[in-house]
């Protein structure tokens, strides 16, 4: 007898970076010996205006949110310059992508993306019953071409993690727009952007300017470059037609009041999202050139993070490192064997992380 929904039976349930806490528990370490460098959180620390803006709304947390999130979608609406009713929000991006394929498939339609990529997209999709198809990276980066190729009659939804993660790379304005041009319109295409304020290259594709002209939805979070990765909110950005519809889907009170009004102060804190990219921009370049120094490769990464070949067991790797109270993530759950991802930490963390290294080296 299985009493369970058939489809979760192949899911390997998803392992996310190793808590703090529970290293130092295990270890026995104080959590400030500790570092984790593993889950692409803001070493920072969380917006302070999100964190004043918390503190005023303790109060009211008697009711229930506004479920409309009427005052945190029209600030998105006035930054992103479009309207009010093109924008979703979600406890988490994560959400979204369960909103997302529920409200644009039903069982047993194919949902395609590429092989190393966003666990959740396959995860969700089975819990969904639908049907999870991959392509093939070339060189650590989306093959556009591969994953065009391989659209069905029954592909519904394509999901498109730009910059990629754990690969850090991206698929630049031309290929987007190629592929944009050759897909069927029946298929709606997300472009996962977690990292959009991280992004250091030119060719990056403006995602919103292809709003008018396909069916697209973009997919933006707060847990990255504002640091409130704990409160869990994200918002997607798509078309009034496909966000009405998305609405009746999520549940009325999705984001919780704490999480929509620090959102709400974060979208402000501009000094403290230019610190958070100069601190990660400025951290790539030490990383980059200490790992050539120790003629370590890595993949050149356009976000907070970086793909490392540490040319081991990424387990045993992973390993080695938790018993010096530094956390990374081994990547052989996304068939990445040899691999580690690193965050790109504070300057004394990256240091720690890169004298260890050179020590194994
Ligand atoms: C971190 C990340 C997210 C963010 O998820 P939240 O649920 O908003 O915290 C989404 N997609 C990708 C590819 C990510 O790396």
């Amino acid at each position: 007898m299985y009493l369970f929904n058939p489809s979760i039976k192949t899911i390997k349930p998803y392992v996310a970076g190793k808590p703090i806490e529970e290293l130092g528990r295990e270890l026995g370490l104080k959590e400030s010996a500790i570092i984790k460098l593993a889950s692409n959180e803001n070493p920072l620390g969380p917006s302070p205006k999100a964190v004043a803006a918390i503190n005023k709304q303790l109060d009211k947390l008697n009711r229930y949110p506004d479920s409309n999130y009427f005052l945190l979608r029209s600030k998105l609406s006035e930054k992103l310059k479009l309207d009010i009713e093109q924008i979703v929000l979600g406890n988490g991006s994560d959400e979204l992508i369960d909103c997302i394929i529920k409200t644009f498939s039903s069982p047993n339609d194919e949902i395609l993306s590429s092989e190393s990529t966003f666990l959740e997209y396959e995860i969700i999709t089975k819990v969904n019953n639908r049907l999870f198809k991959t392509a093939k990276l070339k060189d650590f980066r989306y093959s556009l071409q591969t994953i065009a190729q391989a659209v069905t009659d029954k592909t519904k939804i394509i999901f498109i993690a730009n910059p990629n993660n754990p690969t850090g790379t991206y698929v630049n304005v031309k290929e987007v727009l190629s592929f944009l041009n050759q897909i069927p319109k029946n298929i709606i295409v997300v472009f996962d952007e977690a990292y959009n304020e991280f992004i250091d290259c030119a060719d990056f594709p403006n995602s919103l300017s292809y709003l008018k002209d396909y069916n697209i939805i973009a997919l933006r979070t707060f847990s990255k470059i504002f640091g409130l990765a704990g409160l869990r909110i994200g918002f997607a950005v798509t078309r009034q037609e496909f966000a009405k519809e998305m609405n009746k889907v999520r549940q009325p009170f999705n984001v919780n009041s704490l999480a929509s009004a620090a959102a709400y102060a974060a979208l402000d804190d501009l000094g403290f999202v230019k610190r958070s990219q100069k601190l990660i921009w400025e951290e790539k370049k030490f990383l980059y050139e200490n790992l050539k120094k120790l003629e370590i490769k890595f993949v050149p990464s356009v976000a907070n993070f970086i793909l490392i070949d540490v040319k081991t067991n990424s387990q045993s790797f992973f390993t080695t490192m938790l018993k010096k109270g530094i956390i990374v993530r081994p990547m052989d759950a996304y068939g990445l064997d040899n691999f580690i991802r690193l965050t790109i930490g504070t300057h004394n963390e990256n240091v720690r992380f890169i004298n260890e290294l050179r020590k194994l080296n």
